[in-house]
């Protein structure tokens, strides 16, 4: 099985054409957010060309009901690059998640998440936080087996393979090599799911023996998430299934400032999308509060894959210095050390002008 590792990948050569990415505008806050990252990256001079795509809540309500037009499919699977805003699934009933469709359509096996405290520019309880959840993107209870047994007894199944554990954690040790971390947590709940997360734990061990120089661990998921949530700097790279990646990296994102300051890379073998960790966020759409830096680090990221890691370190640098300088969005304000409380767009001008 080949597998593309982040290092091959940060490896592809850039050149003066310029590289053709499919571009999601999502839903609630989604335009808003992806506006303001879309003019940060044209002023810093991203070689990008970019193809809009319709999908999410828009396309659901015109009467498709996967959410994603056929012409969409075929961008993405033209430009092999997708940068998506955040789109909305009903909670409890209608469609079915787009996420879940495109992460398993496009076979994107890892979900990359680092979280990392900015102290003292951005408040957080937690100044040592420095963690990357690499998070298994395609099997778990996100498969989508989910069906109705009986009038009272509904079944979700989850779904673990040998050669899916085999994928992410290679991934998750690759991934600390190739940046220097120095050490990987696997997260499980084997005690109870005995072959589940049984043969994940069995696979991460066995893998773990062909990277002596990379340090490894196992916790049980629940004191792990809480000793995430306590003592963070105990973490450097973890690597866990579907669903308890989802939850801690929403809690490593929170009590590192805010879930709207990180993004995601979701790599595939031929495919690689990147998108904000957090929602659409609709309790605060089309008033330009929300924070695009989440949105934005999956730009850097998605710069770094496609060979433009100088743009992308640049706009890194002018969006750390917009948080120094103080300029915050409502998310992340604090009086004392906040300078002045900004909106989306008024955030993204401060990033530009520090370019
Ligand atoms: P959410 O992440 O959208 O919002 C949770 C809370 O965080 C809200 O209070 C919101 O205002 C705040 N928040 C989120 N992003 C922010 C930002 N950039 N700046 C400031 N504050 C921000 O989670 P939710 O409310 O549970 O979900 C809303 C919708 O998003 C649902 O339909 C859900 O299915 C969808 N969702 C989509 C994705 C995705 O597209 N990848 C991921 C998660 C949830």
């Amino acid at each position: 099985m080949s597998t593309t590792t982040l290092s091959e990948a940060v490896e592809t050569k850039a050149t003066n054409t310029p590289v053709k990415i499919a571009v999601a505008n999502g839903d609630g806050i989604g335009p808003e957010i992806m506006g303001a990252t879309l003019k940060i990256l044209n002023a810093a001079g991203a070689n990008i060309e970019t193809e809009f795509i319709d999908l999410g809540e828009k396309v659901y309500l015109s009467g498709n009901t996967s959410g994603i037009a056929p012409d969409a499919w075929e961008a993405i699977r033209k430009n092999k690059i997708i940068f998506k805003a955040p789109i909305t699934t009903p909670q409890g009933k209608g469609y079915k998640s787009l996420n879940v469709t495109l992460r398993k359509s496009l076979g994107l096996f890892a979900n990359i998440r680092p979280v990392e405290a900015l102290v003292p520019y951005v408040p957080s309880h937690f100044p040592d936080l420095d963690v990357v959840i690499i998070r298994e993107n395609e099997e778990d209870l996100y498969a989508g087996i989910e069906h109705r047994q009986t009038q009272d007894v509904y079944q979700c199944l989850k779904l673990i393979t040998r050669p899916g554990c085999e994928r992410i954690v290679r991934y998750a040790f690759e991934y600390a090599r190739a940046y220097g971390r120095k050490k990987v947590t696997c997260m499980v709940k084997d005690n109870i799911m005995k072959i589940t997360d049984g043969l994940f734990h069995k696979v991460f061990d066995e893998i773990a023996v062909e990277y002596p120089d990379i340090q490894n661990e196992t916790q049980i998921i629940d004191i792990g998430s809480a000793r995430l949530a306590a003592k963070p700097e105990n973490y450097d790279v973890i690597v866990t299934a579907n669903l308890y990646g989802d939850i801690i990296s929403d809690i490593a994102a929170e009590i590192g400032g805010s879930v709207g300051m990180c993004g995601s890379a979701n790599i595939g073998n031929n495919v690689a999308m990147f998108e904000a960790i957090h929602g659409s966020a609709p309790d605060i759409a089309g008033q330009d509060i929300a924070n695009p830096s989440g949105l934005l680090n999956a730009a850097v990221s998605m710069l770094a894959h496609i060979g433009q890691s100088a743009i992308g370190d640049k706009v890194k640098n002018a969006w750390l210095r917009t948080l120094e300088q103080g300029y915050h969005t409502a998310d992340i304000y604090k009086e004392g050390i906040s300078v002045q409380k900004v909106g989306t767009q008024a955030f993204a001008d401060q990033v530009i002008a520090n370019l």
